[in-house]
């Protein structure tokens, strides 16, 4: 059995299992799946992720919502607005709510972001928050987990700081990306990492490093995503990667889904979400995760008009719907492949209670 080679790092069975096909990747899910229900069970929690603002200072090559699109017409969702989503996470029971949004360091953005963050702590005191927006100062991040943040998603998106840096323009930094994850973790925060699996230039070595990175340095939950190439970005516009990205999504997305089976192997009680990019693949794509490696799922609660402005990455699914249509159509497939979605729980990394 490969279990044990996996854990050891043992660098054939690794590569062999990240390109797995067929009858030797149904064995790997398999193990997966039961490393996963002895620690979750069937269970899946919900986050509703609400995108309040594609406004960004950063120009990453693979983004669409980078400064440098201009085609983009730029938003930033109201208190009120935001109020209303809530009232909409408390009906439906969500255990938690994201906050997620471009790069911004201003002081008016900041103010906001604590704004809302004491606002939701406040009114329902039960809610699990979580943070995604980019690379914050210490101190900041400090105040934002006093409001009542209790964890930051911050994707370190490749372990490999020369790929970062063919990915990213020359004032972004991997080792500053690497050193605020290392402030969220002493500041105490649930700490979520991830990276994308099939970027242009990404080999097979990248990823296993990736796995490394994660074990040494004691991540509580990932966001781990396909690359899905944007028409507005660098990467999008050059016609040899988009000729490549078109002879290898398959492949590629192959390859993501075993490298999660492989990480939940790895970390057994680490939390995992589905991202919604698994959709432009297949349209069960984040249900595949569920049923291999993942345990919590972030439907959108994001206003409905702005959802179409919030494109990442190309083809997003489910733009042109509403938070309420985004949650049944997710909890019927989630009961359909037989899994069990919890209400009311914050579902929080049982890691993080291990390593603290
Ligand atoms: S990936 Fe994040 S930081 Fe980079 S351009 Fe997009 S929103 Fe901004």
């Amino acid at each position: 059995m490969f279990k044990k080679k996996l854990q050891k790092f043992d660098h054939k069975t690794l590569i062999k299992c990240l390109q797995a096909e067929d009858e030797l990747q149904q064995e790997l899910f398999q193990l997966a799946r039961q490393i996963k229900e002895e620690v979750f069970g069937k269970k899946i929690w919900f986050r509703g992720i609400i995108e309040f603002s594609n406004i960004c200072q950063n120009n990453c090559f693979y983004c669409g919502i980078r400064k440098g699109n201009k085609k983009l017409e730029r938003f930033k969702v109201s208190k009120e607005e935001i109020l209303d989503c809530l009232k909409f996470i408390d009906k439906a029971n969500y255990g938690s709510v994201v906050y997620q949004s471009g790069e911004l360091i201003s002081e008016i953005f900041k103010k906001y972001l604590l704004e809302i963050v004491k606002t939701t702590h406040k009114k329902y005191p039960q809610l699990g928050i979580t943070v995604s927006c980019g690379e914050q100062d210490f101190n900041f991040l400090k105040k934002l987990k006093q409001a009542g943040a209790i964890r930051y998603l911050l994707r370190i998106e490749t372990s490999n700081p020369e790929l970062y840096a063919n990915l990213h323009p020359e004032k972004m930094s991997w080792e500053k990306r690497f050193g605020c994850l290392k402030s969220l973790q002493k500041l105490d925060y649930q700490v979520g990492t991830g990276v994308m699996v099939g970027l242009p230039g990404q080999t097979i070595e990248d990823l296993i490093r990736d796995l490394k990175f994660f074990v040494d340095n004691k991540f509580d939950m990932f966001g781990i995503g396909p690359y899905v190439i944007h028409k507005d970005t660098p990467l999008g516009k050059d016609a040899k990667i988009q000729n490549w990205w078109q002879e290898n999504k398959e492949k590629n997305f192959n390859i993501f889904l075993n490298f999660l089976a492989i990480l939940r192997i790895l970390l057994p009680n680490v939390n995992i979400a589905a991202a919604t990019a698994c959709d432009v693949f297949d349209s069960s794509g984040r249900i595949k995760v569920l049923q291999v490696a993942g345990n919590v799922i972030m439907p959108s609660v994001t206003p409905k008009d702005c959802r179409d402005k919030y494109l990442l990455y190309q083809n997003k699914p489910n733009i042109d719907e509403g938070a309420d249509k985004s949650f049944k159509c997710i909890l019927n497939k989630i009961k359909k492949a037989g899994l069990e979605p919890v209400f009311g729980e914050q579902g929080n990394s049982p890691f993080y209670y291990k390593h603290n």
